[in-house]
């Protein structure tokens, strides 16, 4: 965001604060509980992660993409202090991962980037203060959604949100109508009040879509995550609550015939920060919850030397 538009938001925040409107959530759309997914515990998933699953990973760069590092970084923790780290211009991508499982199908783990938004971006569902939020002209993509999903032998059976953020639904609008849609306990119906200003277009890009399918917030009984569910019940794909970033964001752990893979989404944009240990900055709701969910994500992967880890935003 640039730092006018910034100052903008801030002021119309402040004049709305002191109006008392309300905070709103992030999307109006509905939402249920999931019919698909079994609550276990983290060590129930441990006990076999390392043996090779089925399940196959893709990781596609949608898009390359430059924010503010203070967004991405906790500038003011002292590793970052210490490395000099200091605000400015940060290059990241913009990814989804296609999930194959043999026995069930093709699903997404976040969506991408929409044809319309390169393309046409007055036909996209994200609405023109949502596309200037996102600096788009800092933007280059490099796969459209549409096309990607065109150019797949079978159709998708499933989309796994990490969180509702626009850089993660960002694709939806690509997405045909009657896919199910998962995504973590809480994320829909946390209130924020810049949720105002994107609420609009995250409703346009679920438009005709069934309800959001919540993962159960069943609480993990190790006490390591906040809640784990094993997708399909037969311990190939898991969807871990990681809560900070967002209030319903979620990891997901994927048995493939290589290894694990874990899947972060923001819960660790940057390379940097996963590697020292520093957790995203102010693009996070609550810092505190952060990084108790990036450590366990951490202990998870020492855990598992052989994990592939991949970040929310940069490789
Ligand atoms: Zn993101």
């Amino acid at each position: 965001m640039n730092d006018g538009l910034a100052a903008g938001f801030k002021a119309i925040a402040t004049a709305s604060l002191a109006l008392g409107l309300c905070n709103c959530a992030v999307t109006t759309h509905d939402v249920r509980p999931s019919a698909l997914g079994v609550p276990r515990s983290s060590s129930a998933m441990e006990a076999h992660l390392d043996e090779p699953g089925i399940v196959e990973v893709e990781t596609v760069a949608a898009a390359d993409w430059v924010v503010q590092l203070s967004g991405l970084l906790n500038l003011d923790d002292p590793k970052a202090k210490a490395a000099g780290l200091v605000d400015r211009e940060e290059p990241i991508q913009i990814y989804f991962h296609a999930l194959r499982h043999p026995k069930r199908g093709l699903y997404l783990v976040d969506t991408g980037v929409e044809k319309a938004l390169r393309d046409d971006p007055g036909r996209s569902a994200l609405g023109p203060l949502v596309r200037s939020y996102m600096s788009l002209s800092k933007m280059t993509v490099r796969v459209d959604t549409r096309s990607w999903i065109a150019e797949q032998k079978r159709p998708i059976d499933g989309v796994f949100f990490t969180h509702l953020h626009l850089d993660h639904i960002a694709g939806q609008a690509d997405v045909p109508r009657m896919v199910s849609l998962y995504t973590g306990a809480g994320e829909a119906s946390d209130t924020r009040f810049l949720n105002l200003f994107v609420f609009r277009s995250t409703n346009d890009a679920l438009e005709g879509c069934e309800p959001l399918n919540e993962w159960s917030a069943q609480k993990d009984p190790d006490g390591r995550f906040d809640s784990v569910t094993d997708i399909f019940g037969d311990e190939m794909v898991w969807a871990l609550r990681t809560p900070g970033h967002t209030a319903g964001s979620t990891a997901y752990v994927v048995r493939t015939p290589k290894g694990p893979v874990l899947l972060t989404g923001d819960a660790s944009h940057t390379r940097w920060g996963w590697d020292n240990g520093v957790v995203p900055g102010s693009f996070s709701t609550d810092i505190e919850a952060s990084k108790k969910s990036f450590l366990a994500l951490k202990d998870l992967a020492a855990r598992h030397p052989k994990m592939d880890v991949r970040l929310g935003h940069q490789r």
